[in-house]
């Protein structure tokens, strides 16, 4: 049974998009036999219109972390005070996180889970099965670093695209017809009415990142190539270019066959990141 549901935005402040969201959903949304708690995660990173202020707070959740008196900033407290209010993590009173994000990428409606078991595939594929566009990421770490994982049950909605610190209706729309329709997942899970899911679920298996090129001093010495600008969720196979060097050079792709996504994240650029890299896997359900 669930009863305690937390909806969470702007866990990066300059993500608009679920920080409306949650004022819209909080003045009129009622739904019988559910508790839902609104949560504006990074109130100081959203007034400064800033991803975060010291640390992404969207890292600052491992227990290791959250046990750890010694951390300071501004983040690790709000960590902590989130903690409080919605887990303890490992004994939350809160049953289920939806975590609302967006991404400068044309990501569609992208779903993060960090655990594929019959919950969450289910939930995945009842969302996938019911909006146009929705690919699944399959993220699963030990001791997940996720804001969400504070909670047992976790879902992160991830949708553009859209600029930083901007609203746009067609992302506003996506994000808030992929939470009522998890909200009706939850619903109908409680009452074991769910209907019947499909057979197998296409997930795409997070393995790593590719970060720019850079020279010793770690300045970027290119750009990513317009050959994969936009191709968020297609493969990049081996001999594609995937970045063009300011002096002109292509740099081509060495790796093995992937799925490449976040393809050039305003996000990524403080860590120099370029795009994240998966394998597409089909899980029974
Ligand atoms: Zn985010």
């Amino acid at each position: 049974m669930i009863k305690n549901i937390a909806i969470v935005g702007g866990t990066h402040g300059n993500e608009f998009t679920g920080i409306y969201l949650i004022k819209k959903l909080e003045a009129e949304l009622a739904i019988d036999n559910l508790d839902i708690t609104y949560l504006l995660a990074n109130p100081k990173a959203y007034q400064a219109v800033k991803r975060y202020i010291d640390r992404d707070l969207n890292r600052s959740f491992k227990q290791s972390d959250l046990n750890n008196p010694e951390l300071t900033g501004y983040e690790n407290l709000r960590a902590k005070e989130i903690n409080q209010q919605l887990g303890p993590k490992g004994n939350a009173k809160t049953d289920f996180i939806i975590d609302l994000h967006t991404s400068t990428a044309p990501m569609g409606i992208n779903l993060v889970i960090t655990k594929a078991d019959p919950f969450h595939l289910k939930l995945a594929d009842y969302v996938k099965s019911r909006l146009e566009g929705v690919t699944i990421t399959w993220e699963e770490i030990e001791d997940h670093h996720f804001l969400m994982s504070v909670a047992e049950r976790n879902i992160l909605v991830e949708i553009g695209a859209t600029p930083q610190g901007v609203l746009r209706q067609d992302v506003f729309d996506k994000t808030q017809q992929t939470v009522l329709e998890i909200l009706e997942f939850i619903n109908s899970y409680n009452q074991d009415s769910l209907p019947e899911s499909s057979k197998e679920l296409e997930v795409y298996k997070y393995f790593s990142v590719a970060y720019l090129p850079q020279n010793e001093k770690g300045e970027i010495t290119g750009m990513i190539h317009q050959n994969i600008q936009d191709r968020d969720f297609q493969t990049l196979r081996k001999g594609e270019p995937i970045f063009k060097l300011f002096t002109g050079e292509e740099i081509v792709y060495q790796g093995d066959e992937c799925t490449i996504s976040f393809i050039n994240e305003a996000a990524y650029y403080d860590e120099k990141k370029a795009f994240s890299m998966s394998k597409k896997e089909l899980l029974k359900l």
